[in-house]
């Protein structure tokens, strides 16, 4: 695919919609010599050198990867225009193609009926998704794994909710047993659940959660920020397909499109299962909601301003990779096969040690020493190393000395925790890439 000519194409279709409109005389002091930007866009690119090579293969750190070509094409094509997709008054078409992808994130999960709109991210959407469970159980809390994302600590307290974590499992998974006790005591709302934790990739059991908080009157939140598009694989490649299948019955999930949907930034999603929760958002606003009577998106979300852009990234995306098995789902197997081939070498390798089996595209390891300080050291190590020479681009996890007795009973708890190694491999070319990964990982050990 040739990113110049398509991005000429969208750059060439919005200025002929513009000419429609008659000519005008752009203000002067506007105007930049093509020298005065040459030199400073050399500036910029020359800076934007300072970045890792998230394209690239051997960068296997963290959740970050270049968007899909056809969602900067898709991107751009709206950011010429820049609509604004708070109103009907600020995008119409972006609005609507925002309620299109909506609606098929929706018949991803298997949702029958839904309220929902897209976000700046993750957090945001959760953010949402924590403000709806207030007002529904203003008097209770919010329970979450110590496995879960950060974030809902965080905006628990910005809600003022007390947030309760429940312990995990020896595989990453919230603690069936400690969440029914605590959900018996009365004082839980909302329980988040979480299928493909940020650290680790462990799937919660969105089922048996969903089981037992209904057995108590609890509703479920799903924070599938990360691992939401993996329901594409439900049931394939080692993913057990029950917790996938029960979000369609639980009250809210949220999922990122820029993580494994192939979208730039500021792109994340929430769906409500009840769209009557839309009277929580209501307000009145006396700059909007002019031109139609149709709903605006401003009024069921938190955000004003939001990119119409990035809507229209997705839903160009979404024409060419929808969101089904055949679709996106080829990319996360490809990812998925990545992990399951890595994890195979690992169990085999002497020098490193498999943390535990990967759930989905995250593997986590460690250079096989006896003790906890012994594998923190050499874990930072490797990361550094890694980065400087180019070898690899790792990231690290800091795992407890309970944790990791857990799963590796004989090493010598030295010390409370230890930094592992984490690597996420959400390129499909990872998949052709992990036997040489490897073998630079196990050189790094060596060196
Ligand atoms: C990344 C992530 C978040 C936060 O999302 P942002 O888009 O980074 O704000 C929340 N939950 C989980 C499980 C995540 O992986």
């Amino acid at each position: 695919m040739d990113l110049d000519h398509w991005l000429g194409t969208a750059a060439d279709a919005i200025a002929d919609w513009q000419r429609t409109f008659g000519p005008y005389d752009a203000y002067p002091s506007a105007q930049v010599s093509d020298e005065q930007l040459g030199t400073a866009l050399e500036a910029l690119t020359s800076r934007l050198a300072d970045n890792y090579p998230f394209f690239h293969p051997a960068y296997a750190g963290q959740m970050m990867k270049p968007p899909h070509p056809a969602a900067v094409v898709g991107y751009l094509a709206a950011m010429l225009i820049n609509p604004n997709n708070h109103a009907l008054d600020g995008g119409p078409a972006t609005a609507t193609m925002e309620k299109e992808v909506v609606g098929r994130l929706a018949a991803m999960f298997g949702l029958r009926t839904h309220l929902g709109h897209l976000t700046t991210s993750g957090t945001i959407a959760n953010l949402e998704a924590l403000y709806v469970a207030r007002e529904l159980h203003p008097d209770r809390g919010v329970a979450f794994s110590s496995e879960a994302h950060y974030t809902h600590a965080r905006m628990c307290a910005v809600l003022g909710v007390p947030g309760t974590a429940v312990g995990a499992d020896a595989t990453g998974r919230m603690d069936l047993d400690e969440l029914d006790e605590l959900l018996a005591r009365g004082r839980i709302g909302t329980v988040v659940a979480t299928p493909g934790t940020t650290g680790l990739g462990a799937v919660d059991r969105v089922d048996q959660v969903l089981a037992i908080a209904r057995r108590h009157g609890v509703r479920v939140h799903v924070d599938a920020a990360y691992g939401g598009f993996f329901t594409l694989l439900a049931g394939q490649h080692g993913i057990d397909p029950a917790p996938w299948r029960a979000i369609a019955d639980c009250d809210s999930v949220v999922v990122d499109p820029h993580k494994h949907g192939l979208q730039p930034y500021g792109c994340g999603a929430v769906l409500f299962a009840d769209p009557a929760v839309g009277r929580f958002y209501l307000h009145d606003s006396p700059y909007t909601y002019f031109t139609s009577g149709d709903l605006h998106l401003g009024e069921i979300s938190l955000e004003c301003s939001r990119a119409g852009a990035a809507a229209a990234a997705l839903w160009l995306t979404f024409q060419l990779l929808p969101p089904t098995p055949d679709g996106l789902g080829r990319l996360l197997a490809a990812s998925r096969r990545a992990a399951l081939g890595w994890s195979g070498l690992l169990t085999a390798s002497a020098s490193l040690e498999l943390y535990q089996p990967p759930e989905l595209d995250i593997v986590c390891y460690f250079p096989a020493e006896r003790a906890m300080s012994a594998i923190d050291a050499a874990s930072a190590r490797i990361l550094t190393d890694g980065m400087t020479t180019g070898a690899a681009y790792l990231s690290t996890l800091r795992v407890t000395a309970a944790a990791l007795a857990r799963r590796h009973p004989g090493i010598h708890a030295d010390q409370p925790h230890a930094r592992i190694l984490r690597s996420v491999l959400m390129k499909p070319e990872h998949e052709a890439f992990v036997p040489e990964l490897h073998a630079r990982v196990e050189r790094l050990v060596g060196s």
